[in-house]
């Protein structure tokens, strides 16, 4: 399992929760305001650590931990991805998944078989800028179904978009609400340009402050809109 990173306590990455973070090497995305690139590329990868330290520290930390969230880079890119999730859940974990929604194969049999608890799906554009944005080549017929899942799924779930409004403008953001309709939440992230891997053009500040008023527009779509 390609563990790239553990985080041993978090109370901000799972809705409620307290819990531990496990990041998992590898993206098949380039979103140019990652906030892990060293996730992503891989001539930035760090050592491993053996998914053996991660289950070993979790059991012992079963009183105090809620929940394990399995964020990355993308998770759903390793096949072992099950192994390790049903090894966190045999413990007892709630467990969070972060997926760019790339893989609704693992993503269904994750929600299927119960495994997972909540899901955090990134939506990173409308349709037709999918590939601009992340900077790949994206099936959006895998995206689409992804969120059906997820919609669908009684599993608990939010997607998120972060808002570069060099790439995205309002028109775009109505898109995306349009694409996630009837969503129980839909968050708007702002973009922090401390982790931009390019210069940003935008005024922010200026371009942020519409937000409450989209946030408000979007919410006739989705059951909630919230900026964070
Ligand atoms: S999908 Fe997530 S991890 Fe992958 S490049 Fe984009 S922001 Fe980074």
């Amino acid at each position: 399992m390609k563990i790239g990173g553990f985080q041993k306590v978090s109370l901000v990455d799972y809705p409620g929760k307290i819990c531990a973070v496990v990041f998992l090497q590898g993206c098949n995305f380039r979103c140019p305001y990652c906030h892990n690139p060293e996730l992503v590329q891989p001539e930035r990868f760090s050592e491993r650590i053996p998914s053996s330290i991660v289950i070993n520290f979790l059991r012992k930390r079963q009183k105090l931990l809620d929940a394990v969230t399995i964020s990355g880079g993308e998770p759903t890119i390793h096949p072992d991805i099950i192994d390790l999730i049903t090894d966190i859940k045999a413990l007892g974990y709630c467990i969070k998944l972060d997926t760019n929604g790339s893989n609704p194969d693992i993503l269904e049999k994750l929600i299927l078989n119960k495994w997972i608890d909540y899901i955090a799906m990134d939506i990173k554009a409308p349709i037709n800028k999918y590939d601009f944005v992340v900077g790949q080549t994206v099936s959006i017929k895998l995206i689409q179904r992804s969120v059906h899942l997820v919609i669908n799924s009684k599993v608990d779930y939010e997607f998120r978009t972060t808002i570069d409004w060099d790439l995205l403008n309002k028109a775009d953001l109505l898109s995306i609400a349009i694409m996630v309709k009837g969503a129980k939440r839909l968050f708007l992230q702002k973009l922090n340009q401390n982790f931009s891997q390019r210069v940003i053009t935008t005024d922010l500040e200026q371009k942020n402050a519409e937000l409450p008023e989209i946030a408000e527009e979007l919410s006739k779509y989705v059951q909630t809109c919230v900026i964070r």
